[in-house]
Formats: structure tokens, sequence, C-alpha cells
């Protein structure tokens, strides 16, 4: 597909100029800010970066400063959770419609990274969750409460699986002090209550419409993040959601190991982003679950990243299989030392070419594309 208009993303600053700019520049300036670390034959095709640098941050401004026209992916936070450093936010992810912009997942430091975008927070009045795990909510608390609190009048909604309706209502008492202050303090009008709500989507093997409105399409399977051994116990699920727009199609793959409804649910999708654990630290984690399992506890935190997760050959698997034109790899596992914050990006990008022969693009925070 041939993708050159730009967009526009108006944040909470009023002062952003027009000025047109190509999503294929926007990936240039990401190329030529990695390029040095390219080295592997084979891999010119690839974006990575690491950290934070003010090369990546010009290419993102150029972006937001570009037209409106058109479906954008902007990746707000990266790594996988419930960690957490100071070289990635938690996962977060805004596709923006002709400048509106709908978030998907919101883990801890998305509101921060939605300013930093200049995607803006007041203006989501959509949200997606893929799961409600604390690494894709963490900052709901704090989005609706910026949004009441500076003014936002009109009504957030939030879907998700089983247990989103009550995470929402839950945010909202959080904020109720702070509510119950400023309206007696500041004459507010607005009613949280009336003016957030949650929407609880049921999770199937084949794909389930969720959402619909005049910019997008969202449709969701459940993915295989969640183990039968697990699903026994609790009423939760995890999916995996698909957001069509009339010039785009965008899957993301959610927290998952291998799934072949993921798969069904991505075919022939321009983009598919994935979440992904180089090898190493996955054998890792499968050994210290091991050791835990002799010491006690069967199900525990490396058992759960171990088999719940995905590999690069998994990502390959399902990116092969369904077709898709892209890959963008996010929800990313530092490793393999544990509590290392660095980030195995050449294992990643070669881990999925074994299997895959489209386009790689290992996700930054605040990359757009
Ligand atoms: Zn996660
Ligand atoms: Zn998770």
């Amino acid at each position: 597909m041939s993708r050159s208009r730009g967009t526009r993303f108006e944040g909470d600053s009023p002062e952003a100029e027009p000025h047109a700019v190509t999503r294929r520049s926007v990936l240039s300036n990401a190329l030529a800010l990695t390029a040095m670390t390219l080295a592997p034959a084979g891999l010119s095709r690839a974006v990575h970066a690491q950290g934070a640098s003010g090369g990546l941050a010009a290419a993102v401004q150029q972006a937001q400063r570009g037209t409106k026209a058109g479906t954008y992916l902007v990746l707000l936070g990266t790594r996988a959770g419930p960690a957490i450093d100071l070289a990635r936010g938690q996962t977060g992810s805004a596709v923006v419609v002709d400048g509106q912009p709908y978030l998907v997942d919101c883990g801890y430091g998305t509101v921060r990274q939605l300013v930093a975008s200049n995607v803006g927070y007041l203006q989501v009045n959509t949200l997606f969750f893929t799961h409600l795990h604390d690494d894709h909510t963490g900052d709901v608390p704090a989005l609706l409460s910026y949004q009441w609190s500076n003014g936002k009048t009109t009504p957030t909604d939030a879907y998700g699986p089983y247990g989103t309706t009550r995470l929402v209502a839950a945010c909202v008492a959080v904020i109720h002090s702070n509510v119950e202050i400023r309206t007696v303090d500041e004459g507010r009008i607005v009613d949280a209550d009336a003016q957030f709500h949650g929407h609880d989507v049921s999770a199937a093997d084949t794909p389930v419409a969720v959402f619909k409105d005049d910019r997008i399409d969202v449709t969701a399977v459940e993915n295989t993040h969640y183990p039968p051994r697990s699903k026994a116990h609790m009423p939760h699920r995890s999916l995996a959601l698909r957001i069509d727009t009339k010039d785009r199609s965008i899957v993301f793959a959610g927290d998952t190991a291998y799934s072949a409804n993921v798969a069904r649910l991505a075919r022939g999708a321009d983009v598919f982003v994935c979440e992904i654990g180089d090898a190493t630290t996955l054998a890792l984690m499968d050994e210290r679950s091991k050791a835990e399992a002799a010491a006690g506890n069967p199900n525990n935190i490396f058992r759960h990243v171990a088999e719940t997760h995905s590999s690069p050959a998994d990502v390959a698997r399902m990116a092969s299989e369904a077709d898709v034109k892209m890959v963008v790899l996010n929800h990313q596992l530092a490793g393999p030392a544990p509590g290392s914050l660095a980030y195995p990006v050449t294992a990643f990008i070669q881990g999925v070419r074994r299997g895959y022969s489209g386009e790689v693009v290992v996700g930054q925070d605040l990359m757009v594309l």
C-alpha cells in the first residue's frame, strides 16, 4: 500500500503549525537515527532504536506538524510490564484517524506520552484494553482525572474484556474526592459518574464486533495470554484487537503466546503490532519457573512469562500465517539479566526475520508509523 499523506496531531498546545510531512520521511529519520546499529546484512528494511534521542524527537515533531488526513500509529510506550524503567514506557498506543486519537492500552506513563507525542489526552474519547493487567491500565485513573480536571466535557468510553466496566467505575471512585472538592470550590458542573463509561466485550475464537463509528471499525478475538489452567478459576480473558479505517488496518495482538485466533484476526492487515521477548530471555524465565516450582510455587510469574508471551518465532509464525504487510514490535521484554534495561533488539529482528519476510519495525516510544 502506498502511503504518503502526512498527519497533524493537535495536542494541548495550540501553537503547532501546518507543515507537510510523509510517513516515509518519518521512517527515514528513524532509519537514519538507527543506521549505525543495523550492521547485520539483510536487515536494511528494519527499524530499531533504543532510548530517547533528539533525532527521533525531531521526527515525531515533524509528524505532528503534518496534515491531518489518514491513519497513523503512534507508539506511546513499548516495554513489557509490570516492571517500570526509565528507558521505555509501559504499553500504550494511539491510532490517530484524520486527527482523532483512539487509545489502545494505557500502561503507566501513557498520559505523559500523550503529551510528549502531541497527540494530547483531552482529545481521547475512546480507549480499548487488550486485557486488564496493570501494565496496560496503570494510567487510566490519571487519564480520566486529568481529562475531568482540565475541562473535558464530552464522554470517554473504554472497551475491553470482562472487568472493564468495573475498572472504569473504580477509577471514577478514585477521583471522587478531587471531583467533590473542585465542584464545590471551582463551580464545576460536569458529572464524572456520567462522563466516564466502561464496556465489557465478550471474548471469542472468531472476530467479534467491538466498536464502530464513522472512522474506525474494531473487532476482537481471544488470544492465549491466559492459560486454560488459570481461566478455569477466573472470568478474565485477554483480547487481540483489529482496527480498520478507510485507508489502513492495524492489529494489536495484545499480550499473547502464539495464537491461531490472532493470526486469523490479522489476516492481510497492513500493520501487525505484536509483543516480543527474545528466546534467550524466555528460556531464562523457563529455568527460573522450574526452580520456583521445585521450591513449591508452581504458578509463578516466570512461568507466566515463559508460557504466555511470544518469542520471535511466535511473532514470525503469526505474521507469516496472517500474511501481514508489516510487523511492529511493542511490549518488549528487557533481558537477559533480571532487572536489565537492555532490550535485545538485534535478537528481536533476526528472530522474526527467520520466519517472516515482510517489514519488521522494532518499536520505540514516540515512534510514528
Ligand atoms: Zn503486558
Ligand atoms: Zn499481560
